[in-house]
């Protein structure tokens, strides 16, 4: 989400007839779009605010995203900070910080997600060769599970009406869009806010009957949000990608309650294993955290045991952080670094060997592809509805559907190498 809003947020500075440069270089004006998800996190934005300053020491520098919008007391110790703002204002930051430069608004202006229930429609054209388009439909969560901090940093739960996804669908294919990338910060509450009885499922029924509309991918979505309306949809078209995000957190009952996520491992297994038998060439990549307060050997073992049951194609394994704000951070028997520390590093390595297993089933076979870029040597890079990256032996025009067999699988999931086939 927050690269889509920079990249938003880098057209409204061009329209106003602002140049914009990398990060790196000398500017006037330095936006840093800061991110809260971990400490690590935090400490990041600081350290970008700090290094603007000493860029340009004249720059003006602002401050905004989710750091901002949670913790601005803690921005503001930060002296290189000139502007410090939160979410919603990203929506019109060059009037902001212009008003801010004429000394017309204070230092610190953030309004506060929860007060303000609008839809902010942002989408994101991945320009070479209109190959793939990002939509977001959805913004917010409010399910406050006890580790998080994104229901503070992003409000309340609020869907673009279907009309006007469908509208902006239609438009990216006819404009040539080949993917569609369906986003939200919890897209599997798409509808929930509105009238009329809309869910995702319907909502992705409709966006598969646009004539000329090549492939529709979903992010991330909780596994109780697929229901069986929902599971019929993506493994019945052919448009849908199939590649499925789901958020696993753990694999421990107890572990699950205290995060007080609302299903059961078993909840979960069932999701997956309904999905890979009736769409057996799923792409299913999931989050995990490890090192959750209390959390007993006897718990991690049980997710390391579900994670090797189940066929992932991808892992991302983070060690929790307390987020100042969460239940979770009240409570006790945090779990020692080194531990965390380990634990990850065990769960990436099954991560890796899952990864490179589910890729090699496809070793020898035909497979299609969406050419994203042309590389120098005469080679170009094609993604697969199931999320594999593979490096052609041909130059291809970027927006080309193309059929090759997978001859190699390396042990990242960009480190695959294809024949073109015809
Ligand atoms: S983990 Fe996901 S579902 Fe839970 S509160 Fe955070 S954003 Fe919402």
């Amino acid at each position: 989400m927050n690269i889509h809003e920079t990249a938003y947020m880098e057209e409204q500075f061009k329209k106003a007839g602002y140049e914009v440069v990398p990060f790196e270089e000398e500017a006037d004006v330095y936006v840093v779009n800061t991110c809260t998800v971990t400490h690590t996190a935090d400490a990041k934005s600081r350290k970008a605010l700090r290094k603007a300053k000493q860029r340009n020491p004249k720059a003006f520098v602002v401050s905004t995203g989710c750091y901002s919008e949670v913790y601005p007391e803690e921005v503001e110790k930060v002296k290189e900070a000139d502007f410090i703002t939160g979410n919603t204002e990203k929506f019109r930051i060059v009037e902001l910080v212009e008003k801010r430069m004429r000394g017309e608004l204070p230092r610190v202006f953030v309004k506060g997600v929860w007060k303000d229930k609008r839809f902010y429609p942002l989408t994101l054209r991945q320009f070479e060769g209109k190959t793939r388009a990002f939509l977001k439909v959805q913004q917010g969560c409010q399910l406050f599970c006890s580790y998080c901090i994104i229901p503070k940093a992003r409000g309340a739960m609020v869907s673009m009406e279907p009309e006007e996804v469908l509208k902006q669908a239609e438009e990216l294919v006819k404009t040539g869009y080949k993917e569609i990338v369906l986003t939200g910060t919890h897209l599997g509450a798409y509808g929930i806010d509105l009238e009329r009885g809309w869910n995702l499922a319907k909502l992705v029924r409709k966006l598969t009957e646009i004539p000329g509309l090549y492939r529709l991918r979903l992010s991330s979505i909780e596994p109780l949000e697929f229901t069986d309306e929902l599971i019929d949809v993506i493994t019945s078209s052919e448009k849908v990608a199939p590649h499925f995000h789901i958020p696993l957190q753990s694999g421990s009952r107890t572990v699950l309650e205290r995060m007080r996520r609302r299903y059961r491992p078993e909840d979960y297994r069932r999701v997956v294993e309904e999905i890979v038998k009736r769409r057996p060439e799923s792409c299913i990549g999931t989050d995990v955290m490890v090192g959750f307060p209390g959390e007993t050997e006897g718990e991690f073992e049980e997710t390391k045991r579900l994670i090797e049951d189940l066929p992932f194609g991808y892992l991302h394994v983070f060690p929790y952080s307390k987020r100042e704000g969460t239940v979770a951070a009240k409570m006790k028997d945090s779990v020692p670094p080194e531990v965390k520390k380990e634990r990850a590093k065990i769960l990436r390595e099954i991560g890796k060997e899952k990864s490179i297993a589910f890729r090699k089933q496809f070793l020898g076979r035909e497979l299609e592809g969406l050419v994203l870029t042309e590389l120098s040597g005469g080679r170009s890079v094609a993604l697969t509805g199931n999320y594999t990256n593979v490096i052609l032996d041909r130059k291809l025009p970027p927006g080309e559907v193309v059929n090759f067999k997978l001859k190699e699988v390396g042990e990242k999931r960009e480190e695959n190498y294809g024949e073109v086939v015809g």
